[in-house]
């Protein structure tokens, strides 16, 4: 993944995008990608968030619910627990071959629930689901379902299938993806007298003073809100905060669903597919012309 190989696909010869990794852990990633432009880095973080499949609940078939909630609101919250998704073993039910309107096991996984307070006020948590494959089951167990009195019960079963977040948000393999310019901030020694202003107005602790100098020290988490500009009293002012072109800083959370390198992997491929299936249409269009 760190490296240039990925994207050579899409720039062509004369433009080679750079990207390093700045953060990695099971849920979060953070590139920085360089020598690319917006258009490009605003269509990879869209593809992430509405064209990287993921599974969630899509249909529920409630057996009994005597909770107090209906069982369309029960639906909806279980369409919303996020659901970790073996891409390598399932497809989209639209490009499934099985052409089937219930789908099957390459499409859809069943997921069970049957809960039942005895006495007292029971939660219902996702951990209650038993998915038919451990591979697809909540991401986490601690997801509020529904609260049951004493007594009352909730029986169902949930059917998942991949989908896309263009369709339905449940569908996003990320609770978040944003990309933001690379800061670059310039302190002019000569005009700064170290007054530190700049550094206590700072949200984001960006700057610092050691030896009656001001210095950068975390320039990754500027937000280019230009307070430490604002807060300089040097008239014109010794601190700028602008952006480095064509350098941005790409980040992405992960639902759980997948790796956060997976879903920037799979985007990649997609854009790939996207820009083919565009390249043969021109060509399409061309040769109709002619
Ligand atoms: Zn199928």
């Amino acid at each position: 993944m760190n490296g240039t190989a990925v994207i050579r696909a899409h720039c062509g010869v004369s433009k080679l995008v750079k990207i390093e990794v700045l953060e990695k852990d099971e849920r979060n990633l953070r590139l920085l990608i360089r020598d690319a432009d917006v258009p490009y880095v605003n269509a990879l973080r869209r593809i992430v968030i509405s064209e990287v499949p993921s599974m969630a609940i899509d249909e529920v078939v409630v057996l009994e619910n005597s909770s107090v909630l209906q069982d369309e609101i029960i639906s909806h919250r279980l369409g919303l627990v996020p659901l970790t998704t073996d891409l390598d073993t399932y497809t989209l039910p639209e490009e499934c071959e099985c052409k089937s309107e219930f789908g099957c096991n390459l499409c859809r996984v069943t997921l069970m629930l049957d809960a039942e307070s005895k006495e007292g006020v029971k939660t219902v948590y996702s951990g209650s689901l038993t998915s038919e494959n451990p591979s697809i089951a909540p991401v986490s167990e601690r997801i509020p379902i529904v609260k049951l009195g004493k007594e009352q019960r909730l029986r169902l079963e949930a059917y998942a299938r991949l989908g896309k977040g263009r369709n339905h948000a449940k569908w996003q393999p990320v609770s978040m993806c944003a990309y933001k310019y690379y800061p670059k901030i310039e302190i002019n020694a000569k005009k700064c007298d170290a007054c530190g202003k700049c550094v206590d107005v700072c949200a984001k602790k960006v700057l610092t003073k050691s030896e009656n100098k001001v210095q950068v020290k975390d320039v990754l988490e500027c937000t280019l809100c230009q307070d430490c500009v604002e807060a300089c009293p040097q008239q014109p002012q010794a601190i700028t905060a602008g952006w480095e072109q064509n350098t941005f800083i790409f980040s992405l959370e992960s639902s759980g669903a997948l790796p956060p390198e997976r879903i920037m992997e799979e985007a990649v491929k997609i854009m790939d597919s996207q820009l083919k299936e565009l390249e043969s249409q021109i060509k399409v269009k061309k040769s109709e012309e002619d």
